[in-house]
């Protein structure tokens, strides 16, 4: 007989979430502080969806999603989690770029980018000061018709270097492009020059199991291996329940973690929903998905200070195909070194890229695995320039692809920031289709990355109860 990972579940919860990314697992912990009866259900055997981790012979473990974030998840994370998971959030001070066009390091924050804008690329301070102004005063009433490309032209005309240094780590970041509504660009990146860039000391895996000790402490009841087949809508609109691992079970509320247009178009389906709701949900684009190289060097072997992340291009000029493209020259490293882990004596490497799911869709398998070797020759090739002896230290190298994340985190085309901007709009009127039916996730690149999904399940949540309070059966 199967295992049954849903025994022992009650018939109805007051709220059912679907899906523990970190909007999830954060929307389950409010609702159930506020008193709410909650079960988290996931499909994957591990909790976190992109925040995750995997662990490899010889004790590596490697750490997929934890590059960096801003400053804001320390706050985020004290008042909606704990002080203990808040107190591990500390900064990386070492980034850098090395490109055709320039070479430095930086802290990533306001002050620092001021001084390298004006004394390293001749930008006047005014003229730096305004943009850094204009990008804070963005929010997400104002003119969504004006691209970041826009934006740069206006304060940097002709001046690809320095829209390179402020473009490539958001588009790192969160996927965006020039062609996005500047309003993006200036939310994220704001996020990050308030501080600088910040990780989680001790790992991923710390984080999670600190966040999964605290929703059992608040008595959310939390199932592995629960892959939801179907949000239950009423003939009224209403959410009544969930289909999971072939059984139901009641709900007063449903929030969906899961990607925005599976919820909509697959677990919610077209006919519960008005018509041009639908078209609107068809018409939101994914955003781009990753690749990833992950190498760890033989254990107590390790390499000089390299910083923490390490923003390389081969390419001139910022260039979203290039950076897409399989044919890849562009490449953010990140460095972890023992401190990652206090009390560990690893040091572990893992490359980043952005890429295009069509590239890598359809591949047949053998062809698959060779471009996967090949991805792993060619980052070692590059990554050499740095650590000349790296092959010689290496333990153990792979590779992941969109495939990887799509099959991991069930994201349609493995989209490793949700959607385009046009997203937020179709995931914050879900609840206008089926009264209380909610997503929450990464949507419109602003609600993205750690801080933004973290956030948008806080957002999310306040919604539920303002729901539910109104709603006489609660269990
Ligand atoms: C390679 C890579 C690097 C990144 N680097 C950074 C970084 O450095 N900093 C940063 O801030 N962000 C980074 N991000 C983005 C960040 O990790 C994500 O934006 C964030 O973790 C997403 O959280 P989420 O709440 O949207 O849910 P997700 O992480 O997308 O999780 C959704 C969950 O729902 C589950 N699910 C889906 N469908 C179902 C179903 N039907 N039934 C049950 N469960 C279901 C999935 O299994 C998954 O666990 C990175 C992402 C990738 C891919």
């Amino acid at each position: 007989m199967p295992k049954d990972f849903l025994k022992g579940t009650r018939d109805r919860y007051d709220v059912v979430v679907i899906g523990s990314g970190l909007a999830g697992l954060t929307s389950a912990n409010v609702l159930a502080r506020a008193g709410y009866s909650v079960l988290l259900l996931e499909h994957h055997y591990q909790l976190g969806g992109m925040a995750t981790w995997f662990k490899r012979k010889n004790g590596h473990i490697f750490d997929i999603s934890l590059h960096g974030f801003p400053f804001g998840m320390k706050k985020s994370c004290r008042k909606y989690w704990t002080q203990e998971i808040a107190d591990s959030i500390v900064q990386l001070k070492g980034i850098r770029f090395e490109n055709p066009q320039f070479s430095l390091r930086t802290t990533f924050d306001r002050e620092d980018f001021t001084r390298i804008v004006v004394e390293k690329f001749g930008i006047e301070h005014d003229v730096v000061k305004r943009f850094f102004d204009t990008a804070r005063g963005m929010n997400f009433f104002d003119d969504q018709a004006k691209t970041t490309g826009e934006l740069f032209e206006e304060f940097f005309p002709g001046r690809d270097d320095v829209v390179r240094l402020l473009m490539e780590p958001i588009t790192y970041a969160n996927g965006s492009t020039l062609q996005d509504p500047a309003i993006t660009y200036g939310i994220v990146f704001s996020n990050f020059m308030s501080k600088g860039v910040y990780t989680f000391e001790g790992g991923t895996d710390k984080l999670v199991t600190q966040m999964k000790d605290e929703l059992e402490n608040n008595g959310v009841d939390i199932r592995i291996r629960s892959l939801v087949e179907k949000i239950e809508v009423a003939p009224d609109r209403r959410v009544t329940g969930v289909v999971v691992n072939g059984k139901r079970i009641g709900a007063g509320a449903v929030v969906s973690n899961a990607n925005l247009k599976s919820t909509v178009l697959r677990l919610v389906g077209e006919e519960n929903l008005d018509k041009d709701y639908v078209e609107e949900a068809k018409a939101v684009r994914l955003n781009n998905s990753s690749c990833q190289v992950y190498m760890a060097l033989k254990p107590g072997l390790g390499f000089d200070d390299m910083g923490d992340l390490l923003f390389h291009s081969e390419h001139s000029g910022f260039d979203i195909d290039a950076m897409l493209s399989r044919d890849v020259s562009s490449r953010t490293f990140s460095f972890y070194y023992p401190r990652t882990r206090p009390g560990s004596d690893r040091h572990l490497i893992v490359s980043s890229t952005n890429a295009n799911f069509s590239d890598w869709a359809d591949l047949p398998e053998e062809e698959y695995q060779r471009a996967k070797q090949e991805l792993c020759e060619t980052t070692l090739d590059c990554l050499e320039q740095y650590i000349p002896d790296v092959r010689e230290k290496l333990d153990h190298v792979e590779a992941s692809t969109p495939r990887t994340f799509e099959h991991y985190t069930r994201h349609q085309q493995g989209a490793s920031f949700g959607t385009k901007f046009e997203g937020l709009k179709v995931s914050k009127e879900l609840p206008e289709q089926v009264a209380g039916l909610y997503h929450a996730g990464s949507v419109g690149i602003i609600m993205s990355g750690w801080l933004g999904a973290l956030n948008y399940g806080v957002i999310v949540s306040n919604d539920v109860d303002k729901y539910l309070a109104l709603s006489p059966t609660r269990v």
